[in-house]
């Protein structure tokens, strides 16, 4: 095994490839945001107006970056809270420092977002709702992709277990990834800073992976999707942490209704199903659970974009138009909750949890629509980690005292 490559320093100038030199911008000195270098004055005046916005308070780098207040770093580890005074929800803090940025060798495709964080073919297209059609070559691409990603999924999920931390996913993540000639799509997506999405107990989904160390009884979810060939492939499964997890009723609850909720939901997707069905049988389910579903985070279109139309809502009553028409490309990724649906975001201006900080699940599959109905491109391999869990005999023993 060999020992990472350290990062070297990139010059801040959009569109600039140089090796950042000594120069650092002075305001972000003053506020304290570490790391604001440029390759020469020409391209630090160049880059000013784009690059001011950072100064502002609350935008994503300041928030990241400078912590408001820094707690004191935990003594035996050097870890600790970016961001101490906010107010948690549930029981769940970050714990920082991320680890550095991981590469990406250059003979691997990137997206065109990998550099500067932005995803302009996607933001040329936003508020369109024209749907791609694929034809049988881009098919075929989204077929292999996909398998690419359930091989990763599966290979993370195997190494999720009591005493590694998310950090350790989001390298082993990488290092899947990079042995399938991908390229890891959220890593620098709108500045996401890892290779995956790590969202555990009431994280709802965007969680970043970090220094926190996993233990009996968590819940996990990993969302995966990786770029290949030209398209993107995008699958999640929330498994159950330790053997406490799968002997809690609330956990197995929860996760269960989530897996649940997104197989009911596939059966609907044909050729002339309506996108606004699925959210109706999903919370219908959710709802038979005991459980609620998340709203502010929707499928999506998938194919040479990682988002694009349709947006496919996971709630009932929902207005989305159009229908499933064959050689269309989407996920549907519903979140359900153990208490309430409201969700709310942390200073790192990503990771998503539930307001009143109980529990949330989500599984994702991306699926691709044939003549007869569907192909889950992601679908799970007899091989496959994880996978429905029965009800915990505590539980009937609970109800059968009740009835
Ligand atoms: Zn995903
Ligand atoms: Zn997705």
């Amino acid at each position: 095994m060999a020992p990472e490559t350290p990062a070297i320093r990139k010059c801040m100038g959009s569109d600039c490839v140089q090796d950042a030199g000594a120069l650092q911008c002075p305001t972000c000195l003053k506020l304290g945001i570490k790391d604001s270098y440029f390759c020469s004055q020409d391209c630090f005046r160049k880059n000013w107006a784009t690059h001011k916005v950072l100064h502002k308070k609350g935008s994503f780098l300041t928030g990241l970056v400078t912590p408001k207040v820094v707690s004191e770093p935990d003594p035996d580890t050097g870890t600790y809270n970016p961001f101490p005074s906010y107010p948690y929800t549930g029981p769940l803090r970050p714990v920082y420092p991320l680890s550095p940025r991981r590469e990406v060798p250059k003979s691997i495709r990137h997206p065109d977002y990998a550099e500067d964080g932005m995803p302009k073919s996607e933001m040329k297209l936003r508020g369109r709702n024209k749907i791609d059609i694929l034809d049988k070559e881009g098919q075929e691409a989204m077929r292999k992709v996909c398998r690419l990603g359930r091989e990763v999924l599966d290979i993370a999920a195997a190494a999720c277990r009591p005493g590694v931390t998310t950090d350790y996913i989001d390298e082993i993540v990488h290092r899947a990834c990079l042995e399938r000639d991908s390229y890891p799509s959220p890593l620098n997506y709108s500045k996401f800073p890892k290779s995956v999405c790590t969202s555990p107990n009431e994280v709802i989904c965007h969680g970043i992976p970090d220094q926190r160390v996993l233990v009996d009884g968590d819940i996990l979810n990993i969302d995966v999707t990786l770029y290949h060939g030209g398209y993107h492939g995008d699958l999640n499964e929330t498994y159950y942490v330790g053997d406490k997890a799968k002997a809690d009723p609330d956990s197995v609850r929860v996760v269960e209704a989530a897996r649940e909720c997104l197989e009911q939901a596939i059966k609907l997707v044909k050729p002339g199903g309506l996108f606004r069905e699925y959210g109706n049988v999903i919370e219908k389910h959710a709802k038979s659970k005991g459980c609620s579903v998340i709203k502010t985070y929707c499928g999506h279109g998938i194919n040479t974009l990682f988002h694009c139309a349709p947006n496919i809502p996971h709630y009932a009553k929902n207005k989305a138009v159009g229908e499933a028409k064959e050689g269309m490309c989407f996920t549907i990724e519903p979140m359900v909750a153990l208490g309430t649906h409201k969700d709310k975001t942390w200073e790192d201006d990503w990771t998503s949890v539930t307001q009143d900080g109980k529990i949330t699940a989500q599984f994702e599959h991306t699926l691709l629509v044939t003549a007869g109905g569907v192909e889950v491109l992601t679908a799970r391999l007899p091989t496959s980690p994880g996978g429905p869990e029965p009800m915990p005999e505590v539980k009937r023993l609970e109800e059968a005292v009740a009835s």
